[in-house]
């Protein structure tokens, strides 16, 4: 098996203050101002054979001695990376270096990850194994931190991105370029460069980059790219699209300045017949690798990281432990959430009674008002009915004392008004 080096023990890590212009301070823009105060992290892997520039290509990115280069004379010192052993049965190793960059102000913790070893073997068909090794153990380490319940001080080495250093063969891919990225792609933000672009003609790079990319379609391999959303501006836009039809960035590292042509002295490389010069846009992808990674999309990156690839992670991780993926695991996990979701229910059931409750009292008081008005109703019209029976009532009396108080008046009236008389005892019979 292959011994893998953990982050955390990384005995090679070592510390640097660097100052320079590399970009990362437009990172406020981007980022929280907590975070500006204190700081920030970002952890860079680089993986590929040895001899492919990562080291040249790391310190060229950030201005910075930040990793000790094989051929450099002062580099050397701290560099835990080349392992004892023959070429034919070396291991992958996985070394650490961090370095505090200070730019206007704002404080980059920058970690680079090596893996010296990578694809040095005679059979690398597991090259990749250790390197989703180290990576996961680093989402490990984050979560064990997460499901503590003082958060405060959490230590974030999760790896945000991953140069992966292609051979710059000018073919296609070979099988352990595949093999790794098939392996590593839902892990951790893929960018595939192609190392020592400056080997290639310009032609031979474009036809490389189409082959490339066919093999990655072909192959379901999902690389970091950035894409833009619909509250970005046409320019961001733009520059997005110029940037992602870069991939894979054909790159050049230099550590040396050399005189160009015209008699200024640039970063590039010396050639018999020339100059390349590492920041031409005409020569090759740095400045746009340089561009995406630390100016415009630091923030995606850390983003991508925490909520697309760890997430994911965690999720497979805790279903792999028996876990049921819904909100009860989470809340097991996290005692502040699962407060939180408690009183967010416990509001809810509140605000829920009580509109059930008042819905309750309108529909009682408007039953009880219909009564009322029923009972009142229904009250007036008998009060109607008893007060114009008893005014009958009173007019038949009234009509009988009349008639009795007059006895012959009422007999010859009615015998020389028959019809009358007559009328009377039929108007009597159908109120009865
Ligand atoms: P690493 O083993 O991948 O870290 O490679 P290094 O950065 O140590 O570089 C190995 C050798 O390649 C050194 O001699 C560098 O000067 C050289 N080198 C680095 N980058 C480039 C490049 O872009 N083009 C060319 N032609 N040589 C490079």
């Amino acid at each position: 098996s292959i011994p893998v080096q953990s982050p955390a023990a990384s005995a090679g890590a070592t510390k640097k203050k660097m100052n320079g212009y590399v970009g990362f301070s437009n990172y406020p823009n981007q980022e929280h101002r907590r975070s500006v105060k204190r700081g920030f992290n970002f952890t860079l892997m680089v993986v590929g054979e040895s001899g492919l520039g990562k080291s040249t290509l790391v310190n060229t990115l950030f201005e910075s001695k930040v990793y000790p280069t094989k051929d450099s004379d002062d580099g050397a010192a701290g560099h835990t990376g080349t392992s004892s052993g023959e070429a034919g049965s070396r291991a992958v190793e996985i070394t650490s270096v961090s370095a505090d960059i200070l730019e206007n102000g704002v404080k980059l913790r920058l970690s680079v990850v090596d893996t010296p070893g990578f694809g040095d073997s005679i059979n690398n068909e597991d090259s990749w194994r250790p390197v989703l090794e180290n990576i996961e153990s680093r989402f490990d380490a984050y979560l064990a931190q997460e499901n503590r319940v003082n958060r405060s001080k959490i230590v974030d080495n999760r790896v945000n991105a991953l140069l992966y250093f292609i051979k710059p063969t000018g073919h296609a891919l070979r099988a352990i370029d595949i093999e790794f990225m098939k392996h590593l792609h839902t892990r951790v933000n893929l960018i595939p460069v192609i190392a020592k672009a400056d080997t290639l003609t310009p032609r031979e790079v474009e036809l490389f980059k189409a082959r490339i990319l066919a093999d990655i379609n072909y192959h379901g391999i999902h690389t970091f790219k950035p894409v833009s959303d619909q509250y970005d501006d046409p320019e961001t836009v733009a520059d997005n699209k110029t940037i992602a039809a870069k991939i894979p960035f054909a790159v050049i590292g230099s550590e040396k300045l050399v005189r160009r042509a015209d008699g200024q002295m640039v970063r590039g490389r010396q050639y018999p017949w020339g100059v390349i010069e590492v920041e031409n846009e005409a020569h090759n992808d740095f400045v746009s690798l340089r561009q995406m990674l630390l100016r415009t999309h630091m923030e995606e990156l850390r983003d991508e990281t925490d909520v697309s690839l760890y997430e994911s992670y965690r999720t497979q991780k805790l279903l792999a432990l028996g876990h049921v993926q819904d909100n009860s695991v989470f809340r097991e996990f996290n005692p502040r959430m699962q407060q939180e979701e408690e009183e967010r229910l416990h509001a809810a059931k509140m605000s829920k009674l009580e509109a059930e409750m008042s819905a309750v009292f309108r529909q009682k008081v408007q039953e009880k008002e219909g009564k009322l008005k029923q009972s009142e109703e229904e009250l007036y019209s008998r009060h109607q009915q008893m007060k114009s029976v008893l005014e009958k009532q009173r007019r038949d009396l009234d009509e009988k004392r009349t008639r009795l108080a007059q006895p012959d008046v009422v007999h010859t009236h009615s015998s020389a008004h028959p019809e009358h008389a007559q009328r009377m005892p039929s108007k009597d019979k159908k109120k009865r």
